[in-house]
C-alpha cells in the first residue's frame, strides 16, 4: 500500500502528448485528476503562442509553446471530467506536416505552485458599459475567441492598464450579468464574457482611466486568483453575507451558487451596508429575489441615510451583528462571508469572533 502511494506521488505530475491530422493539431493533457472541470483549465492561443494551464489544487501544470506553424483563431477544448483528460484541438492554417509541436517556452511542461507563476494576461474587448448606480457601472468584457477561462465563485481577476506611461494593476471580482430569479433557466455562464461591477471614484487613478475606455477598446485581464473554496459553502446550512459598498461583488456568484448548487443550504442572508439609498447596488433585483425565493433574505443598513429612511442605520457593530447573524439551531452549520473596505472587514471579523463564531465559519475577502 505504502509503495503504491509513494510511487503515485511522482506520477501525479500531469503530462502531455500531441498528434496531428492533415488539418488539425491535438494536444492532450493527462491531468491525473478525477474531478477536472472547466474552472481548472485555462487555454490561450495568441497568434502562434499556445498556453494551456491546468490547476491542480495549489499547483499548476503548464504547456507553453511557440507553435511550429500558424493556426486558425477558433479552437476546441474538451474536458473528460472523470478521466481527467484535457484535449485542445487547433486548426492548421496550412495543411502541412508539422515536425514538432513548436518551440518550448520557459515554463513549458512545468508543474509548480500556482502562486509561483506570474499573472498571465490576455486582451479583452469592452463590449458594453451600463450604469448600476450614480457612480457604479457594469462593464462587460469579451474574451478572445481563442481563450478558454472561467472565473470560479469567490475569485477575482486583475485588470492592467498603462496610465501616464506606467503599468497599473487592480483586482476586480466578476459578477453575473444580473441576478437570476428563475433558477430553472440555465444561468448566464456563456464563458465568453466577464462582467465587472466597478465603482468609479472621482479621484481614482485606475477607475477614471477605466471609465474613459470606449466600447470596442481593449484591456488586459489576468487569469483568476483567490483563496475562497466552494467547499466552504457546500457543507453550510445558513449562509450570511456581510457586504459593504462594492464588497457586494463576490457575494453575487456566491449567492447564486449557494441557492442553486447546494442542497443543504436553508437560508442565505445578505446584510448590505451602504452610505445612502442611492448607493445600493442591484437593490431592485435583490428585493425581487427575496420575494421569489423564501430562502433568501436581504437587509440594507445605511451609514448616511436621509431623514426619510425607515430602515436600519449605522455601521458594522456587535449589536447589529448579534441582531442579524444568528444560528437557526444550536448546532447549525454556518458560513459567514465578509467583504468591503478593509476597516469594515477587519472590524467585522473581530466582532464575529467575539460573538463566538470560529475562524472556520468566517471567510473574509481581502486583498
Ligand atoms: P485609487 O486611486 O486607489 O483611490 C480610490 C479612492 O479612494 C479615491 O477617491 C481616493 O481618493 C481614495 N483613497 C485612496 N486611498 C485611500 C486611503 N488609504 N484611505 C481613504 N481613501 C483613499 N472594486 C470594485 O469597484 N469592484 C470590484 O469588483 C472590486 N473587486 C476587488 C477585489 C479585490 C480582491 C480587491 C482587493 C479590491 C477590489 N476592488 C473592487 C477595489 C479595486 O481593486 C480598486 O481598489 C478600486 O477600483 C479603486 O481603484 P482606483 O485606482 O480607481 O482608486
Ligand atoms: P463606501 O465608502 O461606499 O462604504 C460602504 C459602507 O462601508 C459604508 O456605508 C459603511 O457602512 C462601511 N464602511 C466604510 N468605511 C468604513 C470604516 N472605516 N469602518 C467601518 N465601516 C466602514 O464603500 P466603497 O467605496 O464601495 O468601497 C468598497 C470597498 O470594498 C473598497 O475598499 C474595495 O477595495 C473593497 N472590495 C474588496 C474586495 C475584496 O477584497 N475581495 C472586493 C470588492 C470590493
Amino acid at each position: 500500500e505504502r509503495k503504491v502511494l509513494g510511487a503515485s506521488a511522482k506520477d501525479l505530475t500531469p503530462s502531455y502528448d500531441w498528434f496531428q491530422t492533415d488539418s488539425l493539431i491535438t494536444i492532450v493533457i493527462y491531468t491525473k485528476q478525477k474531478n477536472m472541470n472547466a474552472e481548472l483549465v485555462i487555454v490561450d492561443c495568441q497568434e502562434k503562442r499556445l498556453r494551456g494551464e491546468i490547476i491542480v489544487d495549489e499547483h499548476s501544470y503548464l504547456v507553453e509553446v511557440d507553435l511550429d506553424h500558424a493556426v486558425q483563431e477558433d479552437m476546441a477544448v474538451n474536458i473528460s471530467e472523470k478521466v481527467g483528460k484535457v484535449e485542445i484541438t487547433l486548426k492548421k492554417k496550412d495543411k502541412i506536416n508539422w515536425k514538432t509541436l513548436g518551440r518550448p517556452l520557459e515554463s513549458h511542461n512545468t508543474f509548480v505552485k500556482h502562486s509561483d507563476r506570474g499573472l498571465f494576461y490576455r486582451k479583452c474587448k469592452l463590449v458594453s458599459k451600463v450604469e448600476v448606480t450614480h457612480d457604479t457601472k457594469l462593464f462587460c468584457l469579451m474574451l478572445p475567441k481563442s481563450t478558454r477561462l472561467h472565473v470560479p465563485t469567490g475569485q477575482h481577476v486583475y485588470l492592467k492598464q498603462i496610465i501616464a506611461g506606467t503599468e497599473v494593476v487592480k483586482p476586480y471580482t466578476p459578477v453575473l450579468p444580473f441576478l437570476p430569479l428563475d433558477f430553472k433557466e440555465p444561468s448566464h455562464r456563456d464563458g465568453e464574457h466577464i462582467y465587472l461591477m466597478i465603482k468609479i471614484y472621482s479621484c481614482g487613478l485606475f477607475t477614471q482611466a477605466l471609465d474613459h475606455l470606449q466600447i470596442g477598446d481593449y484591456i488586459s485581464v489576468s487569469s483568476p486568483e483567490g483563496n475562497f473554496k466552494k467547499s466552504q459553502v457546500q457543507t453550510s446550512e445558513d449562509v450570511f453575507l456581510l457586504a459593504a459598498g462594492t464588497g457586494f461583488t463576490p457575494m453575487v456568484k456566491l449567492m447564486n451558487f449557494a441557492l442553486t448548487q447546494v442542497s443543504c443550504v436553508r437560508t442565505v442572508k445578505l446584510i448590505f451596508f451602504n452610505k445612502t439609498e442611492d448607493d445600493i447596488l442591484w437593490r431592485n433585483q435583490l428585493e425581487q429575489l427575496a420575494l421569489k425565493d423564501e430562502r433568501f433574505e436581504v437587509q440594507f443598513i445605511l451609514s448616511q441615510p436621509t431623514k426619510d429612511w425607515v430602515g436600519k442605520q449605522g455601521k458594522i457593530s456587535p449589536s447589529l451583528l448579534s441582531e442579524f447573524v444568528k444560528r437557526n439551531r444550536k448546532d447549525s452549520k454556518v458560513l459567514i462571508c465578509i467583504c468591503g473596505p478593509t476597516p469594515f472587514t477587519e472590524q467585522g471579523v473581530e466582532y464575529l469572533k467575539d460573538l463566538g463564531y470560529s475562524q472556520e465559519e468566517i471567510h473574509a475577502f481581502t486583498a
